[in-house]
């Protein structure tokens, strides 16, 4: 049933493949077991991509694996994995799953519980899109595909296993996977998956706010959050996952805040360096903030009026988003923004503690963004950049240049 590719068709560079990756299979087939190299791995090697992280499936129950390899670990709830870390790389060890009769699955369909056992081509029907089902064997040098995924690989087209209405039933998060590899690949999505996306839409509804939370970070931190933002936007997701989000980018100058952002975001991850979720959510809501700030200080003195802003709107985002954001999270964004008219302000006696303070970095990364767009006038840049040398600075020079201030 699988068309079986040779190395001379899938064309997969053998030196991409780690040494840990090839170390797991190697044990798991030297053990009597079959193993192969599955998901987005095999995707990104038969484009020529080195891939950022391997998957390994195997007929190798969780127990027998763990037996295996000193290191190894059994986690997950839902999905029952094994991780085996290797030499300073983790591989991601999974049972052939099955998607059988007897499953739990909620009213609309989802899927509660999915730890069936199964054979290889069960394990292919599950999983979400042709693309991603390939299989590679690294000792034979052969790719499997029970899916059309490479024809779909080769077209550049996304398409769900099977039904796509059933699919996305089983598990909407999916929808949000075609989006991100939209985003991330370039691909066109088959139309039968675009329909059902549009029809299924309302059933993020029922997934629980801390899933969709990690979802979305993955369209944001991942090196394709503004083409993330376009896939969100052309497909008209945004309201639904983030209206906080959706009424920033209605702002005047909310849709090239978050552009500009989006893009410093892809450059930062596309250098290795981190990006950090508070920060991030921070710039996505900041010009609602603004706004509402805008409003308060009619009233309130500037300070108040920006707690009162913050309040505002993290509880309408809370209550609004289909996301949620972790706490911990949260208290960073509020600190981010609280530190905002401080550093505006400059002033001499708050300065030792405004530059030691644990979110000084990113409160300034955030000013200097502000400044840049042109937001805080044109003192905005200059007070920005000495911010950045006061923090480099060492202690004698940080004294002379705070007094040079009064
Ligand atoms: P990335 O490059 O983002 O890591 P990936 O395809 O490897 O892409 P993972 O989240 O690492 O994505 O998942 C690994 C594989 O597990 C996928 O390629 C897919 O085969 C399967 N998979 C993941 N999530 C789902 C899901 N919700 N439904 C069905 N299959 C899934
Ligand atoms: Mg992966």
């Amino acid at each position: 049933k699988a068309n079986s590719y040779p190395a001379k068709k899938h064309g997969i560079n053998p030196k991409y493949i780690t040494e840990a990756a090839l170390n797991v299979t190697k044990t798991l087939s030297e053990a009597g077991f079959e193993a192969y190299i599955v998901g987005g791995a095999v995707r990104d090697l038969m484009q020529g991509l080195q891939p950022k992280d391997f998957d390994v499936a195997t007929n190798a129950r969780p127990e027998q694996i763990v037996k295996l390899f000193r290191r190894a670990r059994i986690i997950g709830r839902r999905f029952r994995i094994v991780h085996v870390p290797y030499k300073r790389d983790l591989i991601e060890v999974t049972t052939f799953r099955a998607n059988t009769d007897n499953q739990d699955t909620d009213a609309h369909g989802r899927v509660l519980r999915d730890n069936e056992f199964g054979s290889l081509q069960d394990d292919a029907v599950r999983r979400d899109l042709s693309v991603n089902a390939l299989y590679y064997d690294a000792k034979r040098q052969v790719v499997l595909d029970y899916h059309g995924g490479v024809g779909d690989l080769n077209d550049q087209v996304l398409r769900v296993i099977g039904d796509p209405e059933t699919r996305f039933r089983e598990d909407p998060v999916r929808m949000l996977r075609v989006l991100r590899f939209m985003a991330k690949l370039d691909f066109d999505v088959d139309e039968a998956t675009l329909d059902a996306m549009e029809k299924c839409k309302p059933l993020l509804g029922n997934i629980p706010q801390a899933r969709l939370f990690d979802e979305t970070l993955k369209f944001f931190t991942t090196g394709h959050a503004s083409a993330s933002l376009d896939a969100l936007q052309s497909h008209d997701f945004t309201e639904y996952l983030m209206p906080v989000l959706a009424d920033v980018l209605d702002l005047d100058k909310g849709a090239t805040w978050v552009r500009a952002m989006l893009e410093q975001t892809d450059a930062r991850v596309n250098a290795d360096k981190s990006v950090s979720p508070g920060f991030l959510f921070a710039a996505l809501m900041w010009p609602k903030i603004e706004e509402r700030w805008a409003f308060y200080q009619k009233n309130e003195p500037q300070i108040a009026a920006l707690d009162m802003a913050i309040a505002e709107i993290i509880n309408q985002s809370n209550n609004g988003d289909q996301i949620m954001i972790t706490k911990r999270f949260v208290s960073d964004m509020r600190e981010i923004w609280n530190l905002q008219p401080r550093l505006e302000r400059r002033l001499p006696r708050q300065a030792i503690n405004l530059v030691e303070h644990p979110r000084f970095r990113a409160a300034y990364d955030f000013l200097l963004l502000r400044a840049q767009l042109g937001h805080l006038g044109a003192g905005g840049l200059p007070v920005a950049n000495w911010w950045g040398e006061l923090y480099d600075a060492p202690p004698y020079d940080r004294e002379q240049m705070i007094n040079d201030l009064r």
